[in-house]
Parts: structure tokens; sequence; C-alpha cells
């Protein structure tokens, strides 16, 4: 009787802890926020490669670090240590429609990278595009090393047309401008690990003397690994009319933009399909006569990896100075993040001095809604909120725009994996009042590079 009583009371026990169990996850279940409602249109690829199959860099740190911000037009000024307070969240729209969250598969990112000039090892130079030949060297080793792949100009250009898939962990390299210390310092060593590269030269460079490279070396790196390709013809800002009139700006467009890609096919004898945008500047109508003149795959400054989403006309790259040298193996491991509905739009001029800068951030998997943060030229890290159920975020402005060229950058971390995702683009300021003064540009720029 005794033991009945034992075991009856003992049943009673686990049944009452089974119970509480179940409440106490009922409870867990109603407390969690519901997770975040985006439809996935595509499969979702196995987040992380296998680490047989796919070595951990080994200079990475296991924590993924934001890199360092990539200058585009200008470097950022360093951001402030107490940032301003989060605005009143706007209130958030409805979500986007389905077709927006087109996700990406997550392996399928090509990062561009963007060099300009070399120098001796140990040799100081105060140009920040400036590289020694052995930082380079060690970077083009690292790049061997730890599994990825260099691919050429032509196949990155199969990629874009979907015509074929890559590898994991592409990589393109691209040299702009066209210095001579590419042929003495850069080229031998792309020639020593067999790496394809892209050089996008200015045509009046060209055998002008000293810094510059002749057409005979560059049809010498040209048959060595090298595709020769235009960074137009005088290196100009191309959305900057200054006070031509719409005939002549036609005509100096011409002369730049398919004038440069004929001059290189004539002197090289290759086809010449790709276009780097001096200083990454460009608006839509620059764009259009870029597309005209026969360009099929245009690159920007703005440091975005591409993905079978980005658009041909405006690809981005990591430029490598010597500032940011220290990041370039978190540069590689930059994933993309992909936008729609950015506000202003890319390319685009705005007249407003403090417009709510917005984006929709495209993702299939799940953003650690606490780690989007944004930078915006000039103003280093600015107040951003975002909206886990519209995917939308918000950048705040704590003063109006001065510059005409605004960089935005917003990186946000995927909660499961913890690896960073960024995405980058740029529009243009111009005061209400007609006359923008046409050196703005130029006083917010680096050197010509
Ligand atoms: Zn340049």
């Amino acid at each position: 009787m005794k033991k009945t009583l034992t075991l009856l009371l003992a049943s009673i026990g686990t049944f009452a802890l089974i119970l509480w169990a179940g409440l106490e996850m009922q409870e867990k279940e109603i407390l969690s926020p519901p997770a975040p409602m985006v439809p996935t249109l595509m499969p979702s690829p196995a987040a992380e490669p296998s680490p047989s199959l796919e070595p951990t860099p080994t200079l990475s740190s296991a924590t993924p670090t934001p890199a360092t911000p990539i200058p585009t037009v200008e470097p950022p000024p360093p951001v402030p240590t107490e940032a301003p307070p989060l605005p009143t969240p706007v209130p958030t729209e409805p979500p986007a429609p389905a077709d927006v969250r087109k996700a990406i598969p997550l392996d399928t990112s090509v990062v561009v990278l963007g060099y300009h000039r070399f120098c001796p090892p140990g040799e100081r130079t105060s140009n920040i595009y400036t590289i020694q030949a052995d930082s380079f060297d060690n970077q083009m080793a690292y790049l061997r090393d730890n599994g990825y792949h260099v691919i050429s100009m032509a196949d990155f250009q199969r990629f874009l047309k979907k015509e074929i898939g890559l590898p994991r962990r592409a990589v393109l390299i691209t040299i702009d401008d066209g210095f001579r210390s590419v042929h003495t310092y850069a080229y031998p060593i792309l020639k020593k690990y067999g790496y394809p590269w892209t050089f996008f030269v200015y045509t009046d460079f060209i055998n002008s003397g000293g810094g510059a490279v002749t057409w005979d070396q560059l049809k010498e790196m040209q048959e060595n690994g090298a595709e020769i390709h235009s960074h137009t013809k005088s290196h100009p800002f191309l959305t900057q009319r200054r006070g031509k009139s719409e005939a002549d700006y036609l005509k100096w467009l011409e002369a730049e933009l398919p004038g440069s890609r004929k001059l290189l096919e004539e002197k090289l004898g290759r086809p010449v399909t790709c276009l780097a945008y001096p200083y990454g500047d460009w608006n839509p109508f620059v764009e259009q006569k870029a597309v005209e003149g026969g360009y099929e795959a245009i690159f920007t400054v703005a440091g975005n990896p591409v993905t079978p989403h980005t658009s041909w006309k405006s690809l981005g790259r990591f430029i490598i100075t010597k500032h940011n040298e220290n990041s370039f193996t978190s540069y590689l491991q930059q994933l993309a993040l992909t936008i729609a509905d950015a506000s202003p739009a890319a390319g685009t001029v705005t007249k407003e001095a403090r417009p709510v800068i917005s984006a929709t951030l495209m993702y299939d998997g799940v953003i650690d809604s606490r780690s989007v943060e944004a930078e915006v030229s000039s103003f280093g890290r600015v107040p951003v909120d975002f909206d886990p159920t519209s995917h939308k975020a918000r950048i705040h402005l704590p003063r109006d725009i001065i510059q005409r060229n605004v960089h935005v950058t917003i990186r946000a971390r995927d909660k499961n994996t913890g690896k960073t995702r960024v995405v980058n683009w740029q529009f243009y300021y111009e005061k209400q009042v007609e006359s923008v003064p046409t050196n703005l540009n130029d006083a917010t720029a680096p050197r010509k590079e």
C-alpha cells in the first residue's frame, strides 16, 4: 500500500514536471518574437561550407569584424566615439512584396579588387594608392594559399551573363590608370602566380612619358595574362558638364567613352568591352552613354561584392590603399547584401539637404537587427533603424549634406553564421540654387588616380 502510494506520488510528480515543462515551453514560444516573414524564392544552399572542403583563411580572426570602410571617392572621417542618440523610429511600412525579396545564393559573390600603383619594397610614399611590391606579393600569395580562385575578366563577364557559374571564393583583380609601376612591379608578380588580371587605362596617359606605361608594354602584358580595358580618355569626372553646351557635352562623352574604347581596340587588336568610371563618378545619363558606347561591364569604386543579381552597369570593387591593406583579408570575406528601393536611388541627384536615406535589405537568412550599421561619406557612422519585418533600413543624417558625391554603406550580420554582409551605393546632392560650384567635386576627391 505504502509502495503504491509512493509510486502514485512519483507519477503525479513526473506528470506535474512534464506539465510545468510544457507550460514553460509554451510560454517561451509566446514570449519569443515571431520569425521575420521572409519568403524564400530560391533554395537556400548550405549556409557554411564544409571545413574539410573550404579551409578557413588563417589570417582571419575567429570573430568576423566589419572591414575598415573602403575609401571610395573620399575617405570618410574617423567614426565619432559617441554616436548621436537614435531618433524616434519612423512608423514602419507594410512588408515589401514577395518578389522584391529575391534571395541570393550565399556562395556566389565575386570580390573585385582594385589597385592603382606600386613602389619597391620598403619605399615610403605619400600616395595612399601606392602599394609596396612585397605587400602586393603577400596579398597574391594569400589568395593562392587560402583557396581563392583568381578569375579572368572574360569568365567574369560570362558569369554576369549567367552563362557559367563560378567556384566559391572567386576574385577578380583590376588595376586602374596606366602607371608604369604596374609594369615594373605588379606585372611580374601577377605573372609569377599565373593570375589573369585587368588593366583599366585612360588613353591620354599612355606613352605620355614620366610614370606612364607605353603601348608596347601594354601589348607585352596583354600577351601574358592582362586584359586591357577602358578608364576613359582623359580621366575626368564624367558627370561634370563644366559649362559645356548640351551638344559639346555629348561630343565630349563620345570621345571619353566609345572614343577610348575604339582607340584601345585599334592599338591592341582585341575587343574592349569593360569600363571603369574615373573616381567611380557616374549618373544615369553617363551610364546610358557608356552602354550606348559599347560597354558590357562597368565598374565603380563602391566596395560591393558582385553577385548574379548585381547590375553589370555598376559593379563594385574593393579599392586597396595603403591605409586599408590590413583589411585585405576581411574584404575577401565580405559577402554581398542586395538592396531594393534605395532612396535616393544610386546615381540619382537629390536636392534635399537632409534626405532620409533608406533601402530594403534583400536577404534570405536572418539579419541580426542590432548589427545593422550605416556609414555615409563625410559623416562617418550615422544612426540607422531597421525594421525586421519589412527589412527596411532608414538612415538619419545628423546634419545637412554639403558634398556632392554621397556614398552610403550598410552592413548587417547574419544571426546564425555571424558573417557580415555589406552594400554600398552613391547618389548626388545638388543645392536647390542653380549655380553649384563646379570645383566642389575636386575639393572632396583625392588627386587623380
Ligand atoms: Zn583612375
